[in-house]
């Protein structure tokens, strides 16, 4: 059996209880496939005090996480998994994709580098694998963006979602936007469902998916459109 592990350091690990002990994660997690670890930055660090930060070099508003703790959260983690990929989250990274999802979820062992205020010393970028980025805007922390890759790539891994093929039909899977889904009831305050899902004609309706999820794909996402139109796949 498949299992990934991710091992997070970061000041706030209790921010991780919550949301890793419910739904599918909990379930992987019970079932053994997916665990997950919190390291609490401030146990690493060797200042009398306490602290994991300091002011910027150079001047400049607000604290920058000092490098030393962080080399030395890294490396106890690493002690037991030297093969561990590890990512530092940062808003100037490499943005993470679902193609990115793909590839982390083929490791078995990845280790998440939260930052905090304005960021974290430049030279931790010649501890890690890589730095990425989950968008181009600004969280207070990693915490938030270690959580989204975890579930985005925990989900990927083989039993972690009981259907594997719908995997395979969602948005970006095809570098296309999923096609529209509906439920009952077939009516709702005159909305109507598409006739030709309840015809049983599983050739229309196929057809009728993908010519709805090229259709939504141009209204939302132009960009991806663009591309499908240009690689000559629709
Ligand atoms: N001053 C920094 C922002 C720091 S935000 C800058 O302008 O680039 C504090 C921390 O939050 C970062 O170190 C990073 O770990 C996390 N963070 C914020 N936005 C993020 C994003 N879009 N993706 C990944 N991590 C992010």
């Amino acid at each position: 059996m498949k299992t990934i592990r991710f091992d997070i350091i970061s000041i706030f690990p209790g921010m991780f209880e919550s949301p890793f002990r419910e739904s599918l994660l909990n379930r992987a997690r019970e079932n053994g496939i997916v665990e997950i670890r919190t390291h609490d930055l401030r146990e690493y660090t060797l200042n009398k005090h306490g602290r994991v930060d300091d002011t910027p070099f150079g001047g400049g508003v607000g604290l920058v996480l000092n490098v030393e703790p962080i080399d030395r959260a890294l490396a106890a983690v690493k002690k037991d998994r030297p093969k561990a990929h590890s990512i530092l989250l940062s808003p100037g990274g490499y943005c993470f994709d679902q193609k990115k999802a793909w590839e982390l979820s083929r490791k078995d062992e990845i280790i998440l580098v939260c930052g905090r205020y304005e960021g974290v010393d430049e030279r931790v970028s010649n501890l890690v694998d890589e730095e990425l980025s989950i968008g181009d805007y600004v969280l207070n922390g990693g915490e938030i963006p270690a959580m989204v890759i975890v579930e985005t790539v925990a989900r990927l891994v083989p039993g972690v979602v009981g259907d594997e093929q719908s995997l395979e039909e969602e948005s970006f899977a095809t570098e296309m936007l999923e096609y529209p889904q509906y439920t009952r009831p077939r009516e709702y305050k005159g909305y109507q469902v598409p006739e030709v899902l309840v015809s049983g004609d599983h050739k229309k309706i196929e057809e009728w998916k993908r010519q709805a999820a090229l259709e939504k794909t141009a209204k939302y996402r132009p960009d991806l459109y663009r591309k499908i139109k240009a690689d000559g796949s629709e």
